[in-house]
């Protein structure tokens, strides 16, 4: 494992060329964080690298930052432009962030990128591809469909980029990213990111690079320290109107909400109309365009709340996002860290708030262990009401009615009690505010 370099404290330490530095400055990055300060050295030296990062650490520029130096040195002038850096990314919303980020770490290095994603027409990226491109950012699908279609050639990549590998395998890519790297040249630098590092993915890894240096931040435990936690414990058919009534304070200045489903994502949005809260949703089921608008309104504040789904939701970086609610809490607890990571970026802080209906005991029990901590519980909301957990090993039913039947088993109680014995019992948001701003 790789160990920070503590020579490394600014960019300047970097040895990176004048126009490279020139795009980071005017981007505004003062020093590179832990996961470039420890990556981009040895993508320069020519070195493979696993690193154990998400989205919100600064990955995206530990990656980009050295290929665009490494391809400005080796620039011929006026030799034919061929792709020779090819970025995978599991969705298009992550592959379009990839893509914004090269063009701005690249400005005025006359260095071509574009990128291709599926559920959109290929005549426009074709034309592109066919003006010549050095840098290609891509989602497996579209790119191998594109491939078959003789449009491009991956014959000169010599950068590989494996971005949110981990999502990868989950979305079913592997066997297009596996036929994928076969077409690119074997004598290749690979990079391969992912937030998490299973069995599957590592041995995945072991067969795409060579002698790899595996990098790796903890941004979980940070980012976690930085955002304040919460849960409501409502009835399944009331979290609309808590999230309604959550709204009307001010504070929740820019809110994403996690929704399970599609549907569910677009039945908020259509209660959160009749309330006269503006709302926009990001889901599978729109179009590319609706979805990048509903996002380009949230980034702009033209609307303060945006609903999506996990997936819909990979890559989205919005800056000074202040709320993040889990309308429904996640089946997988690095799913909810995930989720609220989306607050608290660079460091910046910002409220986790989660709904949890009597059924989703169970998830919310799940994400405190992994946790290490309990969430505090409001109990101050008209909505808010008291739930009593019974423990009970080969069943799932969980519900009221049956607790007299079970007498006698352990019960975890969640009510109002239990959580005087929480060091916070945040009582309302303007509470949570005050804190944060003496922090
Ligand atoms: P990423 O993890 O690549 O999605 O980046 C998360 C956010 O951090 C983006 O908004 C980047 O613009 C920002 N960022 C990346 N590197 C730095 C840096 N060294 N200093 C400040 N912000 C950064």
């Amino acid at each position: 494992m790789s160990n920070s370099d503590p020579s490394i404290q600014s960019f300047d330490d970097l040895s990176l060329s004048e126009s490279v530095m020139k795009a980071v400055k005017k981007v505004g990055y003062e020093t590179p964080s832990p996961i470039q300060a420890e990556s981009i050295p040895h993508v320069l030296n020519g070195r493979d690298v696993i690193g154990q990062a998400q989205t919100g650490t600064g990955k995206t520029a530990a990656f980009a930052i050295p290929i665009l130096q490494n391809l400005f040195l080796e620039k011929q002038e006026n030799s034919r432009r061929s792709i020779k850096a090819l970025v995978l990314a599991p969705t298009r919303e992550l592959a379009l962030q990839i893509y914004e980020n090269f063009r701005e770490y690249g400005k005025n290095l006359n260095i071509r990128t574009t990128v291709i994603y599926g559920g959109v027409p290929q005549a426009k990226q074709v034309r592109i591809l066919n003006q010549g491109v050095d840098i290609l950012v891509a989602t497996p699908g579209r790119l191998l469909d594109l491939i078959q279609q003789r449009k491009l050639t991956l014959a000169n990549v010599s950068y590989l980029v494996l971005d949110e590998a981990d999502r990868m395998l989950d979305m079913g890519f592997v066997k297009d990213v596996r036929k994928i790297v076969a077409m690119v040249k074997h004598e290749r630098q690979t990079m391969f990111f992912s937030a998490t590092l299973p069995n599957a993915i590592m041995s995945l890894a072991n067969e795409l690079l060579y002698q790899p240096v595996r990098v790796m931040v903890t941004p979980e435990e940070e980012m976690i320290d930085k955002i304040i936690q919460s849960v409501y414990f409502v009835n399944k058919k009331k979290k609309i109107n808590l999230l309604v009534e959550l709204l009307k304070n001010n504070d929740l200045k820019s809110v994403l909400v996690f929704s399970r489903t599609k549907h569910g994502a677009n039945s908020v949005i259509k209660l959160l109309e009749e309330s006269h809260v503006r709302a926009m949703a990001i889901h599978g089921n729109k179009s590319q365009s609706a979805r990048q608008k509903a996002l380009a309104a949230f980034k702009a504040k033209k609307i303060r709340v945006l609903v999506a789904t996990d997936i819909a939701a990979r890559g989205i970086d919005v800056d000074e996002l202040s709320h993040v609610i889990n309308f429904d809490l996640p089946e997988v607890p690095e799913t909810y860290i995930h989720r609220i990571g989306r607050t608290g970026r660079a460091g910046l802080g910002g409220f986790a708030i989660s709904f949890c209906s009597q059924e989703q005991l169970d998830l919310l029990k799940d994400i405190e262990k992994h946790l290490k901590m309990k969430i505090p519980v409001v109990t101050d909301s008209a909505y808010s009401i008291e739930f009593t957990k019974e423990v009970k090993p080969n069943n799932k039913n969980t519900s009221r009615s049956n607790k007299s039947s079970n007498q006698g088993k352990q019960q975890r109680s969640y009510s109002r009690k239990r959580t005087k014995n929480n060091k916070v019992i945040p009582k309302n948001f303007s509470k949570h505010d005050n804190r944060n701003k003496k922090r």
